[in-house]
């Protein structure tokens, strides 16, 4: 299981399916991708079993800005077109490595509330959580500040919004994530290997962190919410 982000791109697509076949050793069963083509359309692609039926999925020439990708190995839900990531509510789109410990709590909460649910993965309220922030006025960082306390367990987090090319976030706790920049690009991986050939510096994200990438800029918050700066290290050029 796999995530791999892009913002400020010319062909995120490629870059997302390409960095989802390196992630393919960890093993996985499904795979999607998240994308704002040039356009500004957005479009969000999953397909159960190998990379290649994600990829066949793709349409041409979408010119791609800003995009999430995920390769899943099920652990809350069947491996289906349906529980694969990114999962959406409103404009938030979020993939997700590890295990929400107290996803049924916080899915009877959304629920009572009025949300209706499209998958039987504990990675969805998650969605629900920081798309609830937005509409009571938060911006996205503040949103996703704020949902990460309430999350327990071991995960990895890539979040996109519907509508915004100019950033993506990434968090963790328990499980590992990295940030990188290249160009005039900013970039979000499971492992240096994902960003490989792209990201000429790399960021190895402290547990608890959050981060938000911008084309050539990255933003840390510790698990406190405080902003903190993390060491950018040379990318290997090759493995
Ligand atoms: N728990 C999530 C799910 O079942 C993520 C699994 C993973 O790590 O890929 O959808």
């Amino acid at each position: 299981c796999g995530i791999v982000g892009v913002v400020g791109h010319g062909e995120a697509e490629g870059f997302i399916i390409e960095g989802l076949r390196r992630l393919e050793y960890r093993g996985y069963d499904s795979a999607g991708m998240g994308v704002i083509d040039k356009g500004g359309a957005l479009h969000r692609l999953r397909a159960t079993g190998k990379v290649q039926a994600l990829a066949d999925k793709v349409p041409a020439a979408l010119g791609g800005s800003t995009a999430i990708g995920h390769t899943r190995w099920a652990t809350h839900g069947a491996a289906s077109d349906d529980n694969a990531h990114p999962h959406k509510a409103g404009r938030v789109l979020v993939v997700h490595n590890g295990i929400i410990e107290n996803f049924k709590s916080l899915r009877e909460g959304l629920a009572a509330q009025g949300r209706t649910f499209t998958s039987q993965t504990d990675t969805e309220v998650v969605a629900h959580l920081i798309d609830r922030e937005m509409q009571a006025g938060s911006d996205p960082v503040a949103a996703l500040k704020s949902v990460l306390p309430r999350l327990e367990g071991a995960f990895a987090l890539g979040v996109m919004i519907d509508g915004e090319t100019g950033f993506i976030m990434g968090a963790r706790k328990g499980a590992p994530l990295i940030a990188g920049l290249g160009g005039n690009e900013g970039y979000l991986g499971s492992d240096p290997l994902a960003l490989s050939g792209h990201a000429s510096q790399i960021m190895f994200l402290d547990d608890g962190d959050m981060a938000v990438i911008r084309p050539g800029r990255i933003e840390v918050f510790d698990a406190r919410g405080s902003a903190v700066t993390r060491k950018l290290v040379p990318a290997e050029t090759s493995h």
